[in-house]
């Protein structure tokens, strides 16, 4: 086979148009749904908030959910519903963006870093348990890439240690464990409507569990922990006006825009999802074909909605390392992302004490890894191209 020339080299970009790691996909009924809030008389606290709720719930499978300003802010929430607090400890990955982490330290509690499986890249349920102490809270595994976490491990070690499980399910929203829709499973399973997730609001969040107590804090949570509920009151309501705040916490509502665009969005949940497997199928044949890289494993029982599709190289077959991997592929107009910085090496983690070498395979994976373009917005033209650009700059380098 004659090796193709990549644009790194002097050869033609594979496309003009630079392509980019995730993209929302907004159509005409999305843009409808935002419009008629506007026209309506609530912006914020209205009905389309609780529609929103009333769909995941039927969607997941759980009780209650709980609509946010974001998916940080429903990390904090779940912290605080879990009654995490000061000396706590709650156990999460290091592979993962830092508001998985971020949210102990809004609480006052240490995040606590455990190594990843090499081949699944999740939370290895092993390392986590070796971390658990008497200080320990809460156990936050990230549903990382899309693929659920290794979540009957981490239940049943919750439950025997009596721990919180808290899933950060941002990345997985459509994804199914052991035949159980993401959302069900975890004591509360967080999600994200960040733009490049398969579902957009914008910006947004949601908590869900099946636990009415954890519900009900929740709800606190959001809103100043203030309740208009007289059952959670000390006080007798001085008159119908009356509210009372019984709690700390920030104001993190979402605006009906928001929650309805998230409706909207989660009506195609499945044709996101049937998409993006489309997609993953073809990814991973032709990649698996390509001995300089190393497809990620499932983990089992994981029935995937992919959020990343992760790219792996193995560095002995390469003359190029990650870095000029990335920059050969921007030079073909494909544009990646490196999915994470482990979070204990950045600065303000160094402050705190947290040092190198933590989590040696969570560091080794992010050396020889990044993220290719994966939306459910995507071509199939985009798909071959992006295949088409990574065969002929590994074929190239390969030694
Ligand atoms: C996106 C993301 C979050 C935070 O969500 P925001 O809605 O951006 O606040 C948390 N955890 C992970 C793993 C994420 O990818």
């Amino acid at each position: 086979m004659v090796k193709e020339r990549p644009a790194a080299a002097g050869g033609i970009p594979v496309r003009e148009q630079k392509i980019f790691y995730s993209h929302q996909c907004i159509e005409q009924d999305d843009i409808d749904a935002v419009t008629a809030v506007l026209r309506s008389d609530y912006l914020t606290c209205g009905p389309a908030i609780e529609e929103a709720e009333k769909k995941l719930c039927r969607i997941t499978g759980a009780k209650y959910a709980v609509l946010c300003s974001s998916g940080t802010a429903a990390l904090h929430m779940a912290c605080m519903a879990a009654g995490v607090g000061e000396g706590d400890e709650i156990i999460t990955t290091p592979i993962t963006f830092a508001a998985s982490a971020n949210c102990a330290l809004y609480c006052s509690a240490r995040p606590v870093f455990a190594d990843i499986d090499p081949e699944t890249y999740q939370l290895d349920p092993k390392e986590a348990e070796k971390k658990i102490t008497d200080r320990t809270k809460a156990i936050i595994p990230v549903d990382f890439g899309g693929q659920a976490a290794d979540l009957d491990a981490f239940r049943e070690m919750a439950h025997r240690h009596g721990l919180v499980l808290i899933e950060d399910a941002s990345h997985s929203i459509g994804t199914s464990y052991k035949g159980k829709m993401v959302g069900s499973v975890a004591d509360m399973t967080v999600f994200s409507f960040h733009p490049v997730k398969t579902i957009c609001g914008g910006e947004g969040g949601a908590v869900l569990t099946d636990d009415a107590e954890l519900a009900r804090k929740l709800l606190l949570f959001r809103t100043h922990g203030i309740t208009r509920d007289p059952a959670q009151m000390s006080n007798t309501p001085h008159g119908p006006w009356y509210y009372e705040q019984i709690a700390l916490a920030p104001n993190y509502r979402i605006t009906d825009m928001q929650a309805a665009l998230i409706s909207s969005q989660l009506g195609k949940l499945e044709r996101f999802g049937n998409r993006k497997k489309e997609l993953t199928k073809r990814y991973d044949e032709a990649f698996a074909a390509l001995s300089q890289l190393f497809v990620q494993k499932e983990t089992e029982g994981s029935d995937t909605v992919r959020h990343l599709y992760l790219l792996r190289i193995r560095p002995e077959t390469l003359s190029i390392g990650r870095k000029e991997l990335y920059e050969a592929l921007a030079a073909e107009n494909i544009m990646c992302n490196v999915h994470y910085v482990p979070v204990y090496l950045f600065p303000y983690y160094a402050e705190l004490g947290y040092r190198p070498g933590l989590c040696p395979q969570a560091e080794k994976l992010y050396e020889e890894m990044l993220t290719i373009p994966m939306y459910a917005s995507m071509s199939d033209q985009d798909a071959e191209d992006v295949i088409r650009a990574v065969t002929r700059i590994v074929s190239w380098y390969a030694v």
